[in-house]
């Protein structure tokens, strides 16, 4: 609003410059175009007087020239007073004339001696007075009456002159009201003129600073702001522009913001989303490069070791220790320390033998010593404040990172980075969990003697762990059950032996058939299952014919000159589509293959919903 009135001050300011600037130049051509009017006027009358004169003269009439004179005047409202002026020679020659044709004052005399023409003007409150005096000059001219003809004077010599008052009130009246008519129009104009500004420009100036209050928010990170205008044609389409691009920015930032929110729990205190974003950005960023890194790492250990770096390199923390617990056997392990200072931390040999006795293990909240005096009752350094960090990895395990310092003032710092290192411990957490997995793996009670695949035990136990990964990551599995057509005739007929070289051929199959990520387990004496991770529909088909038409390739040399080739029969059904865990796909896989096998054995079958419904628990084969 400021800048309204300094335009319109501005304005009006201009504008009664050029009104004073007309006003001056109207009035002064006006007193210019007054006097000189009232000066033509007196020497009209003048010349009047002098040509009357001289025809007085010419007729012997010079003693009535006081009625021509007195007419003169009387004719003339304008004329205040004229009196005629005798020069010296003219007064030697004929006398001093009527009422005193000598010289009534110093202009008078003036003129007379100099034969030249006198004007002035006396300004009085009521009235204005324009005095002329005029000089008559002696001159020869031919055809006009001569005036050395009849004065004893020389040419050139002043004969006398006329004094005449003018009342030149009315005129300066005149350009008074002139000039006073000016300055109303004037002051009309500029009324209008302001009026009209300030209606076309106040929408634009209160549009601006809408804008700039819009703006200033928008710099905090407000993009809620609502931009109300006036202005129509195409300052209005900006506006409603800018309108549709802030709440653009508005959706996308809330938006950001709540999916940010879902990476990481760390927010900063910020109104600002796009510091915000920034901040979670670039610690998302972070953990994604830890997370690429740690998922090629070989085993937990590792997993555990890049922990550590980060701890010191990214929190700088100095003095901490990691453990890591089991579960099931509620021992405490000693992962990482990074100095002696904190062997005193814990009653060490307590804590590792029961790891209940931890407090921050046993109730799965942080605990921090500046927040309750002795809260940790195991902590034996009464130096120290510490930071202990429970994490849990699965069932089987968890992990404790224990931050001390000395200075009270580290463990508030360290207290706001327990997001942000929480954030990290759960990226590697899937990670751990698989690297655990993977050592259970290598198992040997978990596999079966004869084929080395997996046994139905290892399935019974880590199909639970198996499916919470797979949930949590959203994984796909496609699961196979795979049973050799007509075996028990293999037995009865070539012996048990001919029978365990099949069943450990086609185990051979199945395990070049697959990837690492696969499973392949032996599920009962002549079925195997096959867990097929995140395949295709496609892909995991091609595996399931490359299975079944390898095996029947296969000729087993059951004696002289004998030779035996046997089929499979293969059910499938996928995770999570079909079922919605992976024992029901398991069951799934089996209802197909029971449909397999009644449909006439040595063919590839995938579930479907109504085999269930027909066949339900007959899995008879
Ligand atoms: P189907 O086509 O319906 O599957 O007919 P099948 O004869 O194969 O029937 P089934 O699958 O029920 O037969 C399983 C047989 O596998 C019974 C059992 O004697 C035999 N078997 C189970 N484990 C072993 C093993 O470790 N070695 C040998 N040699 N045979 C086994
Ligand atoms: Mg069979
Ligand atoms: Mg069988």
């Amino acid at each position: 609003m400021r800048t309204k009135f300094k335009l319109l001050g501005i304005v009006t300011l201009m504008l009664l410059g050029l009104a004073v600037a007309t006003i001056i130049n109207v009035s002064l051509n006006f007193r210019d175009y007054s006097i000189n009017s009232a000066i033509d006027k007196a020497k009209t009358t003048a010349t009047i007087v002098k040509d009357g004169l001289t025809a007085h003269m010419v007729n012997g009439i010079m003693d009535k020239r006081q009625y021509f004179l007195e007419q003169i005047s009387a004719n003339n409202d304008e004329v205040k007073s004229l009196w005629l002026v005798r020069g010296k020679k003219v007064i030697d020659q004929y006398g001093k004339g009527f009422n005193d044709e000598t010289m009534r004052d110093a202009i008078d005399t003036k003129v007379i001696a100099s034969g030249k023409m006198y004007k002035k003007i006396t300004e009085k409150a009521g009235e204005a007075i324009l005095r002329v005096t005029i000089p008559y000059i002696a001159t020869i001219s031919a055809g006009n009456p001569n005036c050395l003809s009849c004065h004893d004077v020389k040419r050139g010599d002043t004969l006398g002159a006329i004094s005449m008052e003018f009342d030149i009130s009315s005129m300066r009246n005149t350009g008074l009201v002139t000039i006073l008519k000016i300055l109303g129009i004037n002051l009309l104009f500029i009324i209008v003129a302001l009026f009209l500004i300030n209606y076309y420009i106040t929408p634009f100036l209160q549009f601006f600073s809408n804008l700039q209050d819009g703006i200033t928010k928008a710099y905090k990170g407000d993009f809620t702001h609502e931009f109300n205008s006036k202005v129509g044609g195409e300052a209005g389409e900006v506006v409603s522009q800018i309108n549709t691009l802030f709440h653009k920015m508005h959706e996308a930032f809330g938006e950001i913001r709540v999916n940010l929110a879902t990476f990481v729990t760390d927010r900063s205190n910020s109104d600002d989303p796009l510091y915000e974003a920034k901040i979670v950005i670039n610690e998302l960023s972070d953990i994604y490069k830890f997370k690429k890194t740690i998922e090629l790492d070989e085993n937990k250990n590792v997993v555990y070791s890049r922990i550590k770096d980060v701890l010191i390199s990214k929190f700088k923390l100095t003095h901490f220790v990691i453990y890591e617990i089991n579960n099931k056997h509620n021992k405490r392990n000693l992962i990482y320390i990074s100095d002696a200072q904190l062997k005193s931390i814990c009653d060490e040999k307590l804590v590792d033998d029961d790891a209940q006795k931890c407090r921050a293990h046993r109730t799965g909240s942080n605990v921090i010593s500046t927040e309750f005096q002795e809260l940790c009752k195991t902590c034996t350094a009464d130096d120290l404040h510490y930071i202990c960090l429970p994490f849990t990895i699965n069932e089987d395990a968890s992990i404790l990172v224990s931050i001390t310092s000395k200075d009270k003032a580290d463990i508030a710092k360290f207290t706001s980075c327990i997001p942000s290192i929480k954030n990290y411990l759960e990226a590697a957490k899937p990670v751990i969990e698989s690297r655990i997995l993977m050592e259970k793996l290598h198992d040997t009670s978990l596999r079966d003697g004869m084929t080395n695949l997996y046994n139905r035990r290892f399935l019974e136990g880590f199909i639970d762990q198996i499916m919470s990964q797979a949930e949590r990551e959203k994984e796909t599995y496609h699961v196979m059950m795979i049973d050799i057509d007509f075996f028990k005739m293999v037995n009865d007929t070539y012996g048990h032996d001919v029978g365990d070289t099949v069943i450990v051929a086609l185990s051979k199959i199945l395990k070049e058939s697959i990837r690492e990520a696969d499973l392949a387990i032996r599920y009962g004496g002549e079925e195997f299952v096959i867990m097929l991770h995140h395949a295709t529909d496609k892909g995991a088909l091609q595996v399931a014919n490359n299975i079944h038409s390898s095996f029947a390739k296969l000729v087993f040399n059951v004696g002289a000159n004998e030779k035996l080739q046997k089929t499979i029969s293969i059910g499938m059904a996928k995770f999570p589509v079909d079922g919605d865990t992976i024992w029901k796909c398991i069951k799934y896989a089996d209802t197909a293959l029971y449909e397999a096998k009644n449909t006439g054995r040595n063919k590839i079958v995938l579930f479907k919903q109504e085999m269930f419904e027909n066949n339900e628990g007959n899995t008879d084969y």
